[in-house]
């Protein structure tokens, strides 16, 4: 990983997208700061295609793709994206997205509860349409990474997918990925064809797809704290975590534009 100052005028001459985890990428201890909002804005002021890639749910994404300064959101770890066209909200879902009310994500919402104490249900469970969330460093007590693992081997025992974020384990039954659906959605909505014109900034294990394939990744400072489960770390670094960290380096790839 370099330093995001190390950014070249021209690489940052060719990003036309800009793709951005939520939790711990935009937001500092569970809020989303004035200044990383502010540089959504500054990134859609200057004419990029600025597009939220998160595990938040299919509710949180209908408010995003009307409220923030966006081009629209992919959500639920790959399972839909939501924008809006000329005023009306549009929604597409992947084609392998199972719901949610699956009997196997019943069996394994009922092992973690009884094998692993102290997880829980996510509370932002109600507004999610095809993934289980267990919540283990959202709210108090906050567990370590150790137990998510273990969330996620369960998960994986009974033949689920599931990606641990920086506050939740997301599991679910199709074959889909953030990546993928990222993507599928810059393609079809705005004729994406080539990597090198996307930005991505994360800030954990779940986002290490998007560290190996986009060749200008960007991960915040506390990446460093999930060295030991990353094999694809991202290209860039930046000094701060969380909100100021993204801030920092959107700063420097505008200052570069
Ligand atoms: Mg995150």
């Amino acid at each position: 990983m370099r330093p995001i100052g190390e950014l070249s005028a021209k690489d940052a001459s060719r990003i036309r997208y800009v793709l951005f985890d939520i939790d711990d990428t935009i937001t500092t201890e569970g809020k989303l700061t004035a200044d990383a909002y502010q540089s959504i804005w500054d990134l859609s002021d200057a004419g990029l295609k600025v597009v939220p890639i998160t595990g938040r749910p299919a509710g949180w994404c209908d408010l995003i793709a009307r409220q923030w300064p966006v081009d629209g959101v992919v959500g639920e770890n790959g399972a839909l994206a939501y924008w809006e066209e000329k005023g009306v909200l549009k929604r597409f879902y992947h084609p392998n997205a199972v719901k949610n009310t699956h009997p196997i994500l019943s069996k394994i919402k009922d092992r973690v509860l009884s094998e692993v104490p102290e997880a829980r249900v996510a509370q932002d469970q109600f507004a999610r349409l095809f993934d289980l969330a267990i919540d283990f460093a959202e709210e108090e007590p906050k567990l370590s990474l150790n137990v998510a693992e273990r969330i996620k081997e369960i998960c994986i025992e009974e033949g689920a997918i599931a990606k641990v974020s920086s506050i939740h384990v997301n599991t679910w039954m199709g074959v889909y990925s953030k990546l993928e659906m990222s993507g599928h959605f810059l393609a079809v909505r705005f004729g994406y064809d080539d990597p090198a014109t996307v930005i991505f900034f994360g800030d954990s294990p779940n986002d290490e797809p998007m560290f190996a394939y986009f060749p200008l990744s960007v991960g915040v400072a506390s990446i460093a704290d999930y060295r030991h489960l990353i094999d694809h770390l991202p290209a860039f670094i930046t000094k701060k975590s969380g909100g100021a960290g993204f801030h920092e380096g959107v700063d420097r790839l505008l200052s570069l534009r």
